[in-house]
């Protein structure tokens, strides 16, 4: 049931079996798992993902699994949440963050798709080499649209308010 074929180097493509690896033997880049992409298309379709249970594994086809999972069958779907003490002590509004950061992910969904469609072609067509090389070009415009990682999570200086002190709860 596997469809992996081997792992491959992220930078040099130097070819590997599949086993316990941490990096390329000469150039010391991170490895990928190869798939049977082709393969995997055949048998995969969206629908049939979204017929099964709302867990990590509906995607077994593309993760380096050789059986069926024993173990953390619920794994995934893990809801995003605010972090208000980490979002207090940098001085962000951490609903704003965190809607922030789902934003940044959907534009980055849509470039990848829009690069594509430009060419005629769905994100299904593009290799996970290409749908990387897209992903890390998106990453790249939004460093160089917001000289601010924080975005607009930055929150405005409140004009005589008063900021919970140091240590206090954040209901
Ligand atoms: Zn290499």
């Amino acid at each position: 049931m596997s469809f992996v074929k081997g792992l491959r180097c992220r930078e040099c493509g130097k070819e590997y079996p599949a086993r316990l690896q941490a990096g390329c033997e000469d150039c010391f880049a991170p490895l990928e798992v190869d798939y049977d992409y082709a393969a995997i298309s055949k048998s995969l379709t969206q629908e049939r993902i979204a017929s099964r249970p709302a867990n990590l594994w509906r995607y077994r086809e593309l993760l380096p699994l050789e059986a069926e999972p024993v173990v953390g069958l619920a794994s995934g779907w893990t809801p995003l949440v605010r972090a208000d003490r980490l979002a207090r002590k940098l001085g962000l509004d951490a609903e704003q963050a965190l809607r922030d950061a789902i934003d940044r992910f959907s534009s980055r969904f849509r470039h990848v798709e829009l690069a594509l469609a430009a060419e005629g072609r769905a994100v299904s067509d593009a290799s996970a080499d290409e749908q990387e090389r897209l992903w890390q070009a998106a990453k790249r415009a939004e460093g160089d649209r917001m000289g601010d990682p924080a975005g607009s999570a930055r929150r405005e200086p409140i004009a005589g308010g008063s900021e919970p002190s140091e240590g206090s709860e954040v209901k």
